[in-house]
Order: structure tokens, then sequence, then C-alpha cells
């Protein structure tokens, strides 16, 4: 699948999202079945490989931080107009 430099966090793809360092990664922020998902509605980030994976706080290190990121772009969804509602039909779960 081709990545499509898309988010709906973020127009900048140079830094990262988490700590403004240069990112070299593209972290899907809800995994594995819903990867396909997150790819067509933008729930992607541009990471470091630090807060990608590297690192003690980095985000399939830390589920906190995992959680936050999680959190964050339901939260984006919906301030862009996304009901909860058709967030749960996408995801298939309410982080809010
Ligand atoms: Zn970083
Ligand atoms: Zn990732």
């Amino acid at each position: 699948m081709r990545t499509k430099k898309e988010s709906i966090l973020t127009d900048n793809w140079e830094r990262c999202y988490l700590c403004g360092r240069k990112a070299n990664n593209v972290h899907h922020i809800y995994a594995g079945s819903r990867r396909a998902a997150s790819e067509k509605h933008g729930f992607k980030v541009p990471l470091c490989a630090n807060c990608h994976t590297l690192g003690p706080r980095a985000v399939h290190r830390c589920p906190e931080r995992d959680r936050w990121l999680k959190r964050e772009c339901q939260l984006e969804f919906e301030r862009r107009g996304g009901t909860r509602f058709e967030f749960v039909r996408i995801i298939g779960r309410n982080y809010l």
C-alpha cells in the first residue's frame, strides 16, 4: 500500500509530531486491522525513530503515549466535524 502524506493532525512531514526533530517514520495511529482505515482517513503522523519505536517513551513501547495519540486523533476528527458514531464505525471503539 502506498502511503500518502496526508494526516489530519499535521501538514509538516519533515518534523516529528511528538518532538519536532527530523521525521523519518510514518506511524498509523490505529494499527492492526485498522491500519487501512487509518491510512484512508489520515489517522497517521510523521515521527522520528526515537519517538516511534526506539526510545523509552516511543509510541510502540509506551501505552500512555500511544493512548494519548489515539485520543488526540479522535479529538481532531471530531473537531473537524466527524461524529463519534462515525468514528466508532471506522475504528471500532471510542477513545474519549
Ligand atoms: Zn520524535
Ligand atoms: Zn507505528
